[in-house]
């Protein structure tokens, strides 16, 4: 597959606070911010969408990812069934500091059986916070969940950056794989 000038869709999701928007942030723009404020979603707005495109070379392949956050919607526990259209890669966090963030995944895989109906769709699980000492889940359940799940899986820090740039190239590399 010749990937020059295509465009990628992915969407973060997983519980409020675990790191979604830091990761966005941290691989589009290379910052952090310690104090990120969620995203209000504006009365009449598009839903509390966000998104960042950022240009990538994989194997070769220039690749255009537009990368979409939920930006606060999953406080409801459910977001709008048209965040998941058209996406080609989902990246699924958890926190590993917070235990609930992962009990919580099954639901959000519950949700995505029922809008993301597309079967070729690449799935990623990824264990965020690991510079944090209070961690919570161990490496091995979130792969052992992976596996069981069929999910991508990886730990990062959108802090100290580690693991968020492998992160989205393996996606990225499976999605370019997956006809
Ligand atoms: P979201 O609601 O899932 O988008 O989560 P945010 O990106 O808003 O992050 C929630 C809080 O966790 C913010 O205060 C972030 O600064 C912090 N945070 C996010 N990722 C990390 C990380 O990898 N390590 C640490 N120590 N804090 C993080």
């Amino acid at each position: 597959m010749d990937g020059a000038g295509i465009t990628v869709k992915l969407i973060l999701i997983g519980d409020s606070a675990v790191g979604k928007s830091s990761l966005l942030l941290r691989f589009a723009e290379g910052s952090f911010e310690p104090s990120l404020k969620p995203t209000i979603c504006e009365p009449g707005g598009d839903g509390g969408v966000d998104f960042k495109v950022k240009k990538m070379v994989v194997d070769g392949h220039t690749v255009q990812l537009a990368i979409w956050d939920t930006a606060g919607q999953e406080r409801f526990r459910t977001l709008n069934p048209s965040y998941y259209r058209g996406t080609q890669g989902i990246v699924l966090v958890y926190d590993v500091t917070r235990k609930d963030t992962f009990t919580g995944l099954d639901s959000w895989l519950n949700e995505l059986e029922i809008y993301n109906t597309k079967s070729n769709t690449v799935k990623m699980l990824v264990g965020n916070k690991t510079d944090k000492p209070d961690r919570e889940v161990e490496r091995r359940e979130g792969l052992q969940f992976a596996k069981k799940r069929s999910l991508l899986f990886i730990e990062t820090s959108a802090k100290t950056e580690d693991g968020v740039q492998h992160a989205f190239e393996e996606l990225v590399i499976k999605i370019l794989q997956t006809p």
